[in-house]
């Protein structure tokens, strides 16, 4: 059994919990928070729920321990302090800065013999394999990645901070002729704005300005400036009965020419679709664990990312029927 550990219970933390249920081979030894553990309420009976304080007492106890924590401020202290102790993963999300959280697991876990795989999920993650396989089949083509339609947390929380607003959810969507232009070959260069669209739903308080509320998402910039928007106003009771869900995906596809004319034209396209994006990832998450506790055995240390690990390491099979099944 691999003995698994979660550190942070919020949403990816539940996934976790509810992937491991659907392996064999995997246990959950415990949860860990920041808060009063006697606040926080776990699915698993045989689990413990620990606070953060105790959890250097675990070492012996738990193979893998994953970091559930958020992108923008928990995980990058969170990772390199844990893989001094632990073999650790996480999902770290913020793209232009992996290198630097990368250095820095890389020196902790390296420096007590422990493991670390970061930034596992699906973007980065399963949409960043596929851009690195059809990257070295397709040398001469062009890659696309579209997002959604999906609700976005960051945009969500960047309307809930406006002034009137008191619940809100934004949905990504991509826009559907720039999808068809990429998958018909023609390697169209698109803007931002061609790419996808933003929609918002919001409730906003009693006797607030609407129009100025619209204004103020439309015009936010980084967020949705660069966009066309809609803003759907909506009462507490739709929101909780229409978006209280966490759907995402999204398409990565390249295009790419071979022959010695560039004759011949061809588009690999990858494509996921969510009901949830915290149990996705938590799943993705759980078989990478699998190859972290395995790679870590054969002697491995330091930090890794999916490029480092063989695919023959996620599954709970044996070579042999992993090549009699699924060759
Ligand atoms: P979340 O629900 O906000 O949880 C983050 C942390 O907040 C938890 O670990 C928990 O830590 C604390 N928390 C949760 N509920 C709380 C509550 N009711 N009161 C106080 N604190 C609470 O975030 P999430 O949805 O699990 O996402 C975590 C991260 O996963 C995101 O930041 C994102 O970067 C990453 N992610 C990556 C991918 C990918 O494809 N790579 C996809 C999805 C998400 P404590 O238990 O210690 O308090």
């Amino acid at each position: 059994m691999i003995r698994i550990g979660i550190l942070g219970y919020g949403n990816l933390g539940r996934g976790i919990e509810c992937a491991i249920k659907h392996t064999k081979d995997m246990k959950l030894v415990a949860v860990f928070t920041r808060r009063d553990p006697s606040s926080v309420k776990i699915l698993t009976s045989e689990a413990k729920v620990d606070s953060v304080e105790n959890i250097l007492s675990y070492q012996d106890d738990i193979d893998v321990l994953v970091l559930c924590g958020g992108s923008a401020t928990d995980l990058p202290v969170q990772t390199p302090e844990y893989a001094k102790y632990f073999n650790v993963i996480d999902s770290f999300d913020t793209h232009a800065n992996i290198p630097e959280h990368f250095a820095k697991v890389d020196d902790a876990a390296k420096a007590t013999g422990h493991f670390g795989l970061i930034s596992v999920g699906w973007d980065p993650g399963m949409f960043s394999l596929n851009r690195v396989y059809a990257n070295a089949i397709l040398p001469n083509g062009a890659d696309y990645t579209f997002w959604g339609k999906g609700v976005s947390q960051g945009h969500s929380d960047a309307i809930r901070r406006i002034e009137g607003v008191v619940d809100a959810r934004q949905y990504t969507v991509p826009v559907e002729s720039a999808l068809e232009a990429v998958r018909s070959g023609k390697n169209p260069e698109l803007t931002t704005r061609q790419k996808h669209t933003r929609e918002c739903y919001v409730v906003a308080a009693d006797g607030a300005d609407k129009a100025k509320i619209e204004e103020e998402i439309k015009t936010m910039p980084n967020y949705f400036a660069d966009y066309d928007t809609t803003v759907h106003f909506i009462t507490a009771e739709e929101m909780k009965k229409n978006h209280s869900k966490l759907p995402h995906g999204g398409f990565v596809i390249r295009s790419g020419k071979t022959g010695w004319e560039d004759e011949n034209n061809h588009v690999i396209e990858y494509r996921l679709k969510l009901d949830s994006n915290p149990e996705f990832t938590a799943s993705v998450i759980i078989a990478y664990a699998r190859a972290a506790y395995r790679m870590h055995k054969d002697g491995k240390i330091g930090a890794h990312t999916v490029f480092d690990v063989a695919p023959a390491y996620l599954l709970d099979m044996s070579a042999d029927e992993i090549r009699a099944h699924l060759l």
